[in-house]
């Protein structure tokens, strides 16, 4: 069974961000300090009483605009109301109970989802605040006094939320490869799934309780169990502002944090747009395998260099994940359709790679001694060590004695070996620089 997912709504400020860290807890890893890894995460793992949640922060996109707000968190319960199995809805006991707090818990309650109230800002210990008790109005049951920033309280927020967390939730499991199929609406979301799930086997998975699930289709074939998560439904209900844009891109961002392999689909006709690269980025930033799917391909007039051409001009448009292979396909005719597996699975292998630091040291030495690491001032780098420190995407602890002179030409040199010798043409993979004294090896 897939994890439940839990979702954080509330006003601007009330501290959703603040708790949402406390909840999933700072992990500090290795990795932490990887550069371009700046977006927040949407979507976290939380744990309470060897209970394990998805967490996820609807605010991640907001501003805070006046007029804006309240249709934001109406947008906002709305997309808590179809994606989670419980809502924590924030509130700020230094504000009292506002009309957008009662209009939320209005719709909240409506839904007949569980909801936790949670009242932040409580900050002292002891007795709760008098103005506590006002948060029984909004009609939701007993407000859980809490601070997000010191962690007051979480513990009795996080036992009333034990209560609606199954039993026997757990990750997915490894073998059950999560596609999420992105790209704006009429690129042809749906036509592919519509086209898979029309080839292959369809495995429906009626497991209670899972209701987040609705729009994935789990498919069976010779390459493995793929679970496809379409983000289609996006249009239907959208009209063509510009808040309702941030949510469809929220939306594909949520599908990517639960995804291990974006496809990114292109419209054949229309090429590349601005906000291909904005949620392709976003894939790229969060360490997942993508494919570059080109849809459509049928309405394209073609001859043998047509799609050499339009390869060399998206390559460029993606540079940014140079790494990413293309397909082109027609969700219409079926054209290469069925390719689409046999890459998802390399790319989700590569992805999860594991290389031995015997191996790796194996390569440092061949391709130290091919090009000479580079000199500054009579100073040359020196790397020690290089291992692996996690995967998903692989990424790689280099240690140096001066992290200075390990000049991007040359990272990029030994990149592209690690790629080569191991295979990794498909996956973004990260490398941490770390300087070290030479005794301290
Ligand atoms: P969001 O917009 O709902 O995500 O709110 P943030 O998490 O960004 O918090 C808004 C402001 O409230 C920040 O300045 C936080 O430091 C502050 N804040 C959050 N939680 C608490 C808390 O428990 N007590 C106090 N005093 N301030 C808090
Ligand atoms: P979504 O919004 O991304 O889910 O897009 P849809 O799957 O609803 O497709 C939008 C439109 O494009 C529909 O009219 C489809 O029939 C059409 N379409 C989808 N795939 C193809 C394709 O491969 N070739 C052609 N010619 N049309 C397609």
């Amino acid at each position: 069974m897939a994890l439940p997912v839990v979702a954080v709504v509330g006003r601007p400020n009330v501290g959703k961000s603040t708790l949402f860290n406390k909840l999933i807890g700072k992990r500090l890893s290795i990795v932490e300090d990887t550069p371009g890894v700046t977006r927040d995460r949407i979507y976290a793992k939380g744990e309470w009483r060897n209970r394990q949640f998805m967490l996820v922060d609807t605010g991640g996109i907001e501003t805070s605009t006046e007029d804006v707000i309240l249709k934001q968190m109406r947008q906002q319960a709305e997309l808590a109301i179809e994606r989670a199995d419980v809502i924590i809805l924030v509130t700020d006991v230094r504000c009292g109970v506002t009309a957008d707090d009662s209009a939320v818990a209005n719709m909240l309650q409506k839904s007949g989802k569980p909801v936790i109230l949670a009242v932040n800002k409580c900050d002292t210990i002891g007795e709760p605040p008098m103005e506590l008790y006002e948060f029984y109005n909004l009609g939701i049951g007993d407000p859980y006094p809490i601070s997000a920033a010191h962690g007051h309280g979480t513990g009795d927020m996080l036992d009333a939320l034990y209560e609606y967390l199954p039993e026997d939730a757990e990750d997915d499991d490894e073998d059950n490869i999560k596609v999420a199929i992105i790209g704006k609406p009429n690129v042809g979301k749906s036509s592919l799934v519509n086209r898979i799930a029309g080839e292959e086997r369809v495995i429906v998975s009626n497991v209670a309780g899972t209701t987040r699930d609705a729009t994935d289709t789990v498919v069976e074939n010779e390459e493995g169990t793929f679970t496809l998560i379409d983000t289609a439904g996006i249009r239907k209900k959208a009209k063509v502002t510009e808040r309702i844009e941030h949510y469809s891109v929220l939306r594909a961002y949520m599908a990517v944090d639960r995804a291990d392999v974006c496809l990114i689909l292109i419209d054949a006709a229309e090429g590349f747009t601005e906000q291909d690269s904005k949620v392709a980025g976003y894939a790229h930033e969060q360490g997942k395998a993508s494919i570059i799917v080109v849809n459509k391909w049928d309405l394209i007039e073609k001859d043998n260099k047509t799609m050499r051409e339009y390869e060399d001009k998206l390559k460029n448009d993606f540079s940014f994940m140079s790494y990413a292979p293309f397909l082109f396909i027609s969700a219409k005719t079926g054209q290469r359709v069925q390719k689409l597996f046999s890459l998802i699975r390399e790319v989700y292998l590569q992805n999860n790679i594991r290389i031995s630091t015997g191996m790796l040291n194996d390569v440092l030495a061949y391709a130290t001694t091919r090009v000479q690491p580079p000199s500054d001032k009579g100073k040359r780098l020196k790397i020690y060590y290089i291992t692996q420190a996690s995967s998903k995407p692989p990424t790689f602890v280099i240690f140096v004695n001066r992290a200075d002179l390990f000049h991007f030409s040359y990272q990029r040199y030994l990149e592209n070996q690690i790629r080569s010798t191991f295979g990794l043409s498909g996956t973004p993979v990260r490398f941490v620089v770390r300087e070290r004294a030479k005794d301290e090896k």
